[in-house]
């Protein structure tokens, strides 16, 4: 194994990855860590708790992680009043494995349940501000009779929970589901809307992938039944006091040896000896079984030996994540109260959907704004530098909502896409997706396993990355 390893990292060295991870991490002296029971790649939500779950069976486990922070799609905004996140958001009550973990580490959370409603989504479309009051009867609106009460962007949601065809939500991961894996496109057009109608409530600002042709209707039907399963009793919106990234740091702080930041993996392999986790700057770590919580899109660039299956290959090619881009904004004055319009704003310019965030322990005052851009308004702003795209997304703000002028800061920018540790928001199945690869993507191969919320079957985004962290520990027990 010894020898294999450095002619593996030689080669391995020759690839673009490993070079761009040599020459942008701070490097540690080469050389081989001593063997452990298991190396766990990546300290997101998913890699966490599988290794914290080993841990507490005895398992001797190291955590790596290619970042130089912990947390990964996890990301609290600290220089922003209120730390908002620019990753993972609210926890609802059905969050079991999340809300034990927080209770077990002792976070303090905060429960903004109802503040999102404080005020409403107001329309602006063609730099028309639209009230909720005028919308039902506006010349602008073209949706069907029945949907004409509706605000656009509520009708996707309201059109999925009616045609839902899923006895229960977990069935979209059973084969006889196949016949539902369709487009949203098709299901708009099964149910009598036209391209313009799909266009201004599912493409404008969409809520998945990048336009509704794109995204399984089982994907969103299997969200639409989840979402629902965790709103149960009390409305709960929870979030760590001092921002999400609070979690995975005390549960990478509860571990037994510290996460190794920095190690930037661009190789695994694995034989009947145990495998090898290869870093771009040379270090390689030896264990009887690797759990590998690497995003899709950064899988592409790892080099697997032996090859991976050919099904969860093409899985891990295909399977597209969610292009997102965040600018985050701070007034200097409320605005707001000014021209007595809202501040939360659903707008067809490249601020795409504006929330108000409202995050104070003892007020429900206004912390700060956060300009969601989704799917190709994303892709739009990804196209210039940062600086250049939080100036556009003010001037566009300010052009719309001109008692906004002069008000607006706007400290931080976030570009899943562009982030080379996600390369993009999360999964986002297509058509025919979710039935190809989905069971195929979490399986494991010889001595490596996989988790990360693409692998989850009953849950999604953070509850379903602490579910497939357990499955894969799991999995390791049983062997
Ligand atoms: C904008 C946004 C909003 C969201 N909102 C919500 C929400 O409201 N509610 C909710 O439940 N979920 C939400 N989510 C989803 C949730 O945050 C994720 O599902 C969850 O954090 C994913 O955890 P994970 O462990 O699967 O992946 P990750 O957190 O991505 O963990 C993977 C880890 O691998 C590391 N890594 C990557 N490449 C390498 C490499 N080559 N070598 C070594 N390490 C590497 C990464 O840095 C990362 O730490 C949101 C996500 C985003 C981005």
């Amino acid at each position: 194994m010894q020898s294999n390893s450095l002619t593996r990292r030689t080669a391995l060295a020759a690839t673009g990855a490993a070079v761009a991870a040599a020459s942008s991490l701070s490097t540690k002296p080469l050389r081989a860590q001593s063997k452990t029971d298991v190396v766990v790649i990546g300290a997101g939500l998913s890699g966490l708790n599988a290794a914290m779950l080993l841990e507490e069976q005895g398992y001797k486990v190291q955590v790596i992680e290619g970042r130089d922070r912990v947390g990964g799609r996890l990301l609290s905004l600290r220089d922003i009043p209120g730390n908002p996140e620019a990753g993972g958001n609210g926890i609802g009550s059905g969050y079991g494995r999340m809300i034990d973990i927080v209770e077990r580490l002792g976070i303090p959370m905060l429960n903004s349940a109802g503040r999102a409603q404080i005020t409403p989504f107001e329309l602006y479309l063609d730099g028309e501000r639209i009230s909720a009051e005028q919308w039902p009867t506006h010349a602008r609106n073209i949706l069907p009779e029945a949907y004409k009460a509706f605000s656009p962007r509520l009708v996707p949601l309201v059109l999925l929970r009616q045609t839902n065809p899923l006895a229960s939500f977990e069935d979209w991961y059973d084969a006889k589901s196949k016949p539902h894996d369709i487009s949203v496109y098709d299901v708009f057009k099964n149910n009598g809307f036209t391209d313009e109608q799909i266009d201004l409530t599912y493409n404008l600002n969409v809520p998945y992938g990048t336009s509704a042709h794109d995204i399984s209707a089982l994907m969103m039907w299997f969200n639409d039944g989840w979402v629902a399963s965790m709103e149960g009793g009390e409305p709960v919106q929870l979030s760590a006091i001092g921002g999400n990234m609070t979690i995975p740091e005390a549960m990478a702080k509860a571990l037994s040896s510290e996460v190794h930041i920095g190690r930037q993996v661009v190789g695994i392999r694995s034989d009947d000896s145990g495998a090898e986790v290869v870093c771009g700057d040379g270090t390689v770590y030896k264990a009887d079984r690797v759990v590998c919580s690497l995003p899709l899109p950064v899988m592409r660039y790892i080099k697997f030996d032996p090859y991976l299956p050919s099904v969860m290959a093409k899985g891990i090619a295909l399977v597209p994540y969610f292009p997102m881009t965040q600018v985050h904004l701070v007034a200097k004055e409320p605005f707001w109260e000014a021209d007595g319009w809202s501040p939360d704003m659903w707008t067809d310019t490249v601020a795409g959907h504006v929330i108000a965030n409202r995050h104070n322990v003892d007020n429900t005052d206004v912390t700060s704004l956060t300009a969601w851009a989704r799917g190709f308004t994303a892709l739009q702003l990804d196209q210039v530098s940062p600086e250049e795209g939080k100036a556009w997304v003010i001037s566009e703000f300010e052009r719309i909502r001109p008692s906004a002028k002069g008000k607006l800061e706007a400290p931080q920018i976030k570009s899943w896409l562009r982030d080379p540790f996600a390369n993009g928001d999360y999964a986002v199945w297509e058509p025919g997706q979710v039935t190809e690869f989905l069971h195929a993507i979490g399986q494991p191969h010889g001595n490596i396993h996989f988790c990360g919320e693409h692998t989850a079957l009953s849950n999604r985004g953070m509850e379903g990355a602490m579910e497939s962290g357990e499955r894969a520990a799991f999995e390791i027990m049983d062997t």
